[in-house]
């Protein structure tokens, strides 16, 4: 039998969260007030409320929502989620943490975000696609190559995108494929994009670990989440010469102290529809699965898996934040304390909106790039940005989390400054 785990969802709220992370990082810089204060609002928040079909027959209102928070260094950039648990507070959040990301990364980009509160799971194809056509047009009043591009997040795949780009070329006459990045190969997608996030996360880890004086052959990994992020970090780690020993989902978890293979989890996993289950692993919780010994932990599923409550019970050395804001302020401070080493999400997981960076600027040239391309800028840029966050952290003698904020937050007030405050 597969161990249904029951999900709560974190106390802490999300948009607190950022906006604790952002005034940690910003007490380090000579902000003026006007410019701190600006920088903490979403520049524009837009609610949807739409009807949709259901196979049914009937038909349902759904609530969606798309936030820009920044648009100082470009046209915004953020994925979409589809989950039954989506916020106004989770959008505004990971809106601004797209806009320290895209800073950290040095990307042309500002941060935005979308979701929709809904189950995926739980709705056909067929209700899937007229929600997302519907929900595309409700939101191009905001969305456009130039303007806002989105992407693919939990609960959304490059399915949902190939939707996106196809509703919006529609009411314009020709295709758009630079509207939105994460769509298959074969209407203009990137070669590497499907993987780059799980792939940044590994790159990330290899110098973590290299910097900590952890050798990667020996490295026990566990990764929380086992979708997009998780699963490419889980076999990607693997292939890098760690010993994956744990994984999970939203189901449950699955842990053999000797070693998984993850593209097995994963051939499990699209047969079965979960990790758990697993031939030759014991069923463990998504509670005790953060709190296994080893070396290397990947938070790769939602907001608030790490809170003051279990951070003290965290065996890991080093944790690599493959989901955004999985881990609280509280519990960063006790990490802190306790020695252990967080690589935050603006960085870890930033392989994803690089290649989708690539992927636009590839639709917007129509010239595209080998996979091989892709991976060594991937890469190179990924090292780049890790080693330029330590030299900030170090300079600063603060946490890495804090170094790439105060990098991020440096980069847009800068611009900001430059560009001066109309009128
Ligand atoms: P996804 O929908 O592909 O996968 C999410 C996974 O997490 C699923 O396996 C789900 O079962 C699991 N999950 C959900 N709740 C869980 C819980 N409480 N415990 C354990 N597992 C749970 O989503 P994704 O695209 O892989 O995104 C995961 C995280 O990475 C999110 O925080 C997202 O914002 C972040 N992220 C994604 C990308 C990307 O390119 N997809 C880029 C950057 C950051």
């Amino acid at each position: 039998m597969s161990q249904e785990t029951v999900l709560t969802r974190p106390k802490e709220d999300p948009w607190e969260m950022a906006l604790e992370q952002f005034h940690r990082a910003a007490d380090y810089l000579p902000l003026k007030r006007g410019i701190r204060e600006f920088l903490a609002y979403p520049k524009r928040e837009l609610t949807v409320n739409f009807p949709v079909k259901m196979d049914d027959g009937s038909v349902r209102i759904f609530t969606g929502y798309r936030v820009h928070h920044s648009t100082v260094l470009g046209p915004t950039k953020g994925g979409i989620r589809y989950h039954p648990d989506v916020t106004l507070n989770e959008v505004r959040a990971l809106a601004m943490w797209m806009t320290w990301k895209c800073a950290v990364a040095g990307l042309p980009y500002g941060g935005a975000k979308g979701g929709v509160v809904c189950d995926p799971k739980k709705m056909s194809m067929n209700e899937l696609e007229n929600l997302t056509r519907r929900y595309a047009t409700e939101i191009s009043i905001l969305m456009g190559p130039e303007s806002d591009i989105p992407a693919p997040d939990v609960g959304t795949n490059p399915q949902v995108m190939a939707w996106i780009m196809d509703t919006y070329s529609m009411h314009r006459g020709y295709s758009v494929p630079a509207v939105v990045t994460g769509k298959p190969i074969s209407i203009g997608g990137s070669q590497g994009r499907f993987e780059a996030t799980g792939r940044g996360c590994m790159i990330v880890a290899r110098e973590g670990a290299k910097y900590l004086g952890i050798p990667l052959q020996e490295a026990r990994v566990v990764v929380q989440g086992f979708g997009n992020v998780g699963s490419v970090a889980a076999y990607l780690m693997h292939d890098a010469g760690a010993k994956v020993i744990a994984v999970s989902d939203s189901r449950g978890g699955i842990y053999n102290p000797k070693g998984i293979d993850p593209r097995q989890v994963l051939d499990h996993k699209r047969k079965t529809g979960s990790v758990v289950d697993f031939p030759g692993a014991d069923v463990v919780t998504n509670e005790e699965l953060l709190e296994l010994p080893c070396d290397i932990l990947i938070p790769s599923a939602l907001e608030g898996a790490i809170t003051g409550a279990n951070a003290p019970k965290i065996k890991a050395k080093l944790i690599v934040e493959g989901a955004n804001g999985p881990t609280t302020p509280e519990a960063d401070e006790i990490l802190k304390e306790r020695g252990v080493t967080v690589i935050p999400d603006i960085l870890a997981n930033s392989g994803g909106v690089i290649v989708s960076y690539f992927e636009w600027v590839q639709d917007l040239q129509s010239f595209f790039w080998t996979e091989e391309e892709i991976n060594q800028r991937l890469e190179r840029l990924m090292v780049q940005s890790f080693y330029h966050v330590l030299e900030t952290a170090e300079k600063y003698k603060v946490d890495l989390r804090t170094g790439a904020m105060i990098r991020a937050i440096s980069r847009v007030s800068d611009a900001l400054m430059t560009r001066g405050i109309y009128p």
